[in-house]
């Protein structure tokens, strides 16, 4: 039998390539802002400072982050961009929502063997929109189960979500590129949880990894590396 019932996944910077298109999305905005003589520091602290207060109400992703840019570049324009600029911003992120799916490293192979034996889903936070969209565009949604968008990753809508679909936390494992997000509060519910880092991570994703040798908890370099774990991992159990 296997060692979990289920296996979950966070999808940005997880399974496809996300931060590095908010960083792309940034720069456009970043050139925009030159001409008024803004540098791209003083931007992106502006702007993630705007995104901070922003998250509690409009909520995660792409949608969200181009309202925080238009305020951003209202308030550090002092008001004087213009209309057509603001048009410029939402064109930026139109353009990030219809940027392709690029799929990360070994996500292509790992992902149908793991399916082959464990009933698979993915449990993202952001726009349910755009979500869904990356999800059916990637290639990957035959091999999900289930795809869940929630607003937040907490104790406590993992704990929601675990319940409603009659998951035991303690033969579930979660696998993520967000301490913060997919892996502390998933270990806290007693969970198995599997930390892929992504190249860069969004600040506000940033967090203190657990303790060494914390129970349940596991780092992998990629995510090709998985199907090994979980073979080594089921044997230590047989033994
Ligand atoms: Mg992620």
């Amino acid at each position: 039998m296997p060692l979990f019932d289920v296996i979950a996944f966070d999808a940005d910077d997880t399974l496809w390539h996300n931060e590095r298109l908010y960083d792309q999305t940034q720069a456009g905005l970043g050139s925009l802002l030159a001409g008024y003589g803004i540098r791209a520091s003083d931007l992106a602290g502006h702007l993630y400072l705007t995104e901070s207060h922003n998250i509690a109400l409009f909520g995660y992703g792409i949608k969200s982050f181009t309202l925080s840019m238009i305020e951003a570049a209202v308030d550090l324009t002092a008001g004087k961009i213009s209309s057509r600029e603001v048009l410029a911003i939402i064109d930026l992120a139109r353009a990030q929502l219809n940027a392709p799916v690029e799929l990360l490293e070994h996500v292509l192979e790992a992902v149908p063997q793991l399916a082959a034996r464990y009933h698979l889903i993915v449990i993202t936070k952001g726009d349910l929109q755009d979500q869904e969209t990356k999800i059916a565009r990637s290639g990957l949604a035959e091999f999900f189960r289930d795809i869940e968008v929630v607003s937040d990753k907490t104790p406590q809508s993992y704990a929601t979500l675990f319940k409603n679909h009659a998951f035991s936390p303690q033969r579930l494992l979660m696998v993520g590129d967000s301490l913060r997000s997919d892996i502390l509060p998933v270990l806290q519910l007693g969970a198995h949880a599997v930390y892929i880092p992504y190249a860069t991570t969004w600040q506000h994703e940033a967090a203190q990894p657990p303790a060494p040798a914390t129970p349940r908890f596991y780092q992998l370099e990629h995510l090709g590396q998985l199907p090994d774990l979980l073979e080594r991992l089921e044997s230590q159990i047989k033994k």
